[in-house]
């Protein structure tokens, strides 16, 4: 079996089908249907989803299934025997502990629990894992900044940086200087998605905080300068070609930048973004690509390569899942 790595997974997004009766049961979350060919449409968004709002509707029974400390534990456990079966090696899933507080918990506990699931997961599969806490656009300003505490006090520890995520377009990457500036403080690094929903100016202010990855970035292609900076800095992209095409983005996956990203010498990686919701993989997407884009096995495996030096790793860490990679 191949090997691969996804750096931009949400944990939400991606719940194996076959673990959501046991997260109702555990969490006794009502269902809004018996049978698993009836919950289906409510998990999994339409290859050719109508619209943004069609998409983001697929959240809301993952989030509601992910209120208990029992639930999160087992969705990162099962989100990781799922992954490593498929033939991933290493993985940064991300998740907003913050969404998970409805029911009293707080997000320590939320991370606590995900990160006793991550634990069970790695000692048991051939897999290597972290998470990513996220910040999201929209959300109150002080949840944030708990998520940035909560970051800097398990860092290292299983979570290896945090993130912002959400609708771009309506609450833009400049209005988050002072969540930035803290993290900052903190010595939290983070990433952020960026160049998404909005343009390469998203993508420069997310430069400018400190961001060490690019969430997305499609649209860096629209300006010449920052590929060359981006190229030039060895920053990384993390592509999801599909999530693309299914929110709108992008109209068809042959308009997806993605070759052109990678002709411009930028440090592309290829990732599943939500898993379930898209229908996707990380061989999926590969395939996808190297298909659609007649891309050689040798480029496929740079892709594969920047993804090592893309993850929040030591070098001897890295070195090791390279050497697994081109084994
Ligand atoms: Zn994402």
């Amino acid at each position: 079996m191949k090997h691969y790595i996804d750096l931009h997974l949400h944990l939400d997004g991606s719940l194996p089908l076959n673990s959501i009766l046991r997260l109702a049961e555990l969490g006794e979350v009502a269902l809004p249907a018996d049978t698993m060919e009836e919950l289906v449409p409510h998990l999994v968004a339409d290859p050719d989803c109508k619209d943004l709002a069609e998409f983001l509707n697929k959240f809301d029974l993952p989030i509601a299934l992910l209120q208990t400390e029992a639930c999160l534990e087992l969705a990162v456990y099962e989100l990781l025997r799922t992954i490593s079966a498929q033939g991933v090696i290493y993985a940064e899933i991300r998740y907003a502990p913050g969404a998970h507080c409805r029911r009293g918990l707080t997000q320590t506990q939320v991370m606590e629990a995900a990160l006793r699931g991550l634990h069970r997961g790695i000692a048991e599969f051939p897999i290597k894992s972290q998470l990513i806490a996220c910040c999201m656009r929209g959300a109150d300003p002080e949840v944030n900044r708990e998520t940035a505490r909560v970051t800097q006090k398990f860092l290292g520890k299983g979570v290896c940086c945090m993130d912002l995520a959400g609708a771009e377009s309506l609450f833009p990457t400049e209005d988050y200087a002072d969540l930035f500036a803290y993290a900052r403080t903190l010595d939290v690094p983070f990433i952020i998605h960026a160049g998404e929903a909005a343009g390469p100016a998203s993508v420069w202010t997310a430069l400018k905080f400190g961001a060490k990855r690019i969430g997305h970035g499609i649209y860096s292609v629209k300006d010449k300068t920052l590929l060359e900076h981006l190229r030039e800095h060895h920053i990384p992209l993390e592509v999801c070609v599909t999530s693309n095409v299914q929110i709108k983005e992008i109209a068809c996956v042959k308009d997806h930048p993605v070759a052109q990203l990678i002709e411009a010498g930028v440090p592309v990686t290829l990732n599943t973004d939500n898993m379930t919701i898209s229908g996707t993989s990380v061989a999926g997407e590969f395939e996808l690509v190297q298909r659609t884009f007649g891309l050689s096995d040798a480029q496929m495996e740079r892709i594969l390569l920047n993804g090592v030096e893309a993850a929040f790793l030591t070098e001897k860490e890295k070195e090791k899942l390279s050497e697994q990679i081109l084994n």
